[in-house]
């Protein structure tokens, strides 16, 4: 049966808002909240800095993700925030591998898995970004492509570590560029996405990972997006730092 699996609508704020910006919006949302379907889990990842200060709103009616964090469980490593930090700030999801880490923190395959180990090993469930570059949907090595970053950072968790990820399939030519995937584009790939998990862990577990599609969402393109069958909701950047935008994204991810 369709969309059985979690719905997800995850908001990625990157490096932006202050913090009286943040609690703002976070109230907005808060203020909207009975317009959200019930069914559809709504996720804020604000910088790690105001992680604290959202946490402290009463009753939100959003979980919250870091937008990084450390392969270290702790020490030495100036600047870095651990797992077991964000556990016990109660953080339930950390994004893991986003494209902008991949690219200006240059980021590999290998780092990232390290990443997922040491979210799993403090029970952060990530949520691990994929997706290919212009140039490699141009050559059509778009499939290969998610398939090693598939493979070099997910293939080697245990069923009961794969259980807890969350995907988010995010071309990079898609995001912050206004350009998104178009609905037959997302659904293959999200399908393929699938497939290969299916390959490796059985179908079960396939069937249950959430795979989220990121990427320019917007207002007028989640509803069509959200309807694929492989597609389970969104990661959404900037869409999600305008509370009118991202409360009809939350909306349009409701089961139809
Ligand atoms: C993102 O950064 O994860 C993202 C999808 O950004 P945008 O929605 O702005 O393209």
């Amino acid at each position: 049966m369709e969309h059985m699996r979690q719905r997800i609508v995850a908001g990625n704020w990157k490096m932006n808002k202050t913090l009286d910006e943040a609690m703002e919006l976070a109230i907005d949302l808060q203020e909207r909240q009975d317009d959200f379907p019930p069914e559809v889990t709504v996720i804020l990842a604000p910088p790690s800095l105001y992680l604290l200060g959202l946490e402290m709103i009463e009753e939100p009616c959003f979980l919250m993700a870091a937008q990084n964090c450390s392969h270290h469980q702790y020490g030495a490593f100036t600047g870095e925030i651990s797992a077991a930090m964000l556990q016990a700030m109660r953080i339930k999801y950390c994004i893991i591998g986003h494209s902008e880490r991949r690219e200006y923190f240059h980021e590999t395959d290998e780092l990232i898995a390290k990443k997922i180990d040491a979210c799993l090993l403090d029970n952060i469930a990530p949520i691990f970004c994929c997706g290919e570059k212009k140039e490699e949907r141009v050559a059509k090595k778009h499939f290969v492509t998610v398939m090693h970053q598939l493979e070099k950072s997910l293939f080697h968790l245990r069923p009961e570590q794969m259980v807890k990820m969350i995907i988010a399939y995010e071309p990079v030519w898609a995001i912050g560029t206004g350009l998104t995937a178009s609905t037959d584009e997302a659904q293959e790939m999200h399908a393929f996405i699938r497939k290969t998990l299916a390959g490796h862990f059985g179908e079960t577990i396939a069937e249950k990972i959430p795979i989220l599609y990121g990427g320019s969402v917007s207002p007028t393109n989640s509803a069509a997006l959200f309807a694929c069958p492989d597609v389970d909701g969104g990661l959404v950047g900037g869409a999600s730092l305008k509370a009118r935008d991202f409360i009809s994204i939350i909306k349009s991810a409701g089961i139809q």
